[in-house]
């Protein structure tokens, strides 16, 4: 009896591996989403959408995108993380997501595990932006300014643990003065008000901002990185405008569910990295001074790698500020 039982076991595992395998081989035969944390017009979306634009080239499928925003990218993440693993639905996602393995204390996935990683995207830094009347001209006026008048000054961020979220606790924690945190679902919106001057203040990946400063419609004050960018050449770095040290770089990733078919996730990896030499992709990623990741840095190995480094660099940072989402 227990015989015939174990026999039976194993015709199942041997069918559904031969059935995963079957799946695999054909992989995909229809339409695939790459779910999106943060609000559509953003940068999150706007690097899914590039990508998903390559990847349906080399598919032969469509892919599309679906912004699952709120609660700082986590429902997105969290709707990922319980998706089927069957490469049919997909994250991209940015930084936040390993701050917020951190700033939540109670998620529905473990972050380190619950994925499997495709490849790193992109990298870009941030930039310190304003309403175009704000009356601040530069970084040092835009301290004093905020250091004066505190709770005032409103600043956008696009949820707790979003980039922009970070982004502003540093400010916050360097100028040593608390403003008041607008959260919306993504940069996409912050935008927007920012245009129509309803609100003072955001950080944003240069990947969003860089049109609307070099058409002067809003005004900019630093980037977040050490280098100037070689097309915003007179925007100086928070650095050398004054806060000293000040540094965020926000990285984006591709991600599946665990329990992906290998042979799925391979196929994944390919069209990514096809997507990211793509000469179109790459002059519309230079245009907004976004780095494309290399053919090294976009593997599974790299993403896993630089997710489980995050998390563990930003868990000592955010637990000294004592700032937790929940
Ligand atoms: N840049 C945003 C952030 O602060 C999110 C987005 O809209 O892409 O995380």
């Amino acid at each position: 009896m227990r015989q015939l039982a174990t026999t039976a076991v194993l015709i199942a595992a041997i069918g559904a591996a031969t059935c995963g395998a079957a799946a695999a081989q054909d992989f995909p035969n229809r339409p695939i989403t790459i779910l999106v944390p943060f609000a559509a017009g953003g940068p999150t979306d706007t690097i899914a959408r590039l990508t998903a634009q390559g990847m349906t080239k080399t598919l032969g499928q469509q892919v599309l995108v679906e912004n699952a925003t709120g609660a700082g990218g986590t429902i997105g993440s969290t709707r990922a993380a319980r998706a089927t693993p069957d490469g049919y639905t997909l994250l991209v996602h940015h930084v936040g997501l390993s701050t917020a393995a951190t700033l939540y204390r109670k998620l529905p996935y473990d972050t380190k595990t619950a994925f499997a990683p495709i490849a790193l995207l992109t990298d870009a830094p941030m930039t310190i932006i304003a309403r175009p009347d704000f009356p601040a001209n530069n970084l040092k006026e835009l301290v004093a300014y905020a250091q004066r008048e505190g709770e005032k000054v409103t600043y956008a961020n696009a949820g707790l643990g979003a980039a922009s979220h970070l982004c502003g606790m540093l400010f916050q924690t360097a100028i040593q003065k608390q403003l008041t945190t607008v959260p919306y679902k993504g940069n996409g919106p912050i935008m927007n008000d920012l245009l129509g001057k309803q609100i003072d203040l955001t950080c944003d990946q240069a990947t969003n901002t860089t049109g609307p400063i070099t058409a002067k419609q809003v005004k900019a004050y630093a980037i977040t990185t050490k280098a100037r960018l070689k097309s915003l050449p007179d925007l100086p770095t928070a650095d050398e405008a004054g806060l000293q040290g000040f540094e965020v770089s926000v990285w984006h990733g591709i991600y599946a569910p665990k329990g992906t078919p290998p042979a799925v996730i391979a196929r994944l990896v390919a069209a990514v990295k096809q997507a990211l030499k793509d000469p179109l992709i790459v002059a519309r990623l230079n245009d907004i001074n976004t780095e494309p990741a290399s053919d090294q840095q976009a593997t599974p190995a790299a993403l896993q790698a630089k997710l489980d480094a995050e998390v563990d660099r930003w868990a000592p940072i955010i637990r000294a500020a004592g700032q937790y989402a929940d």
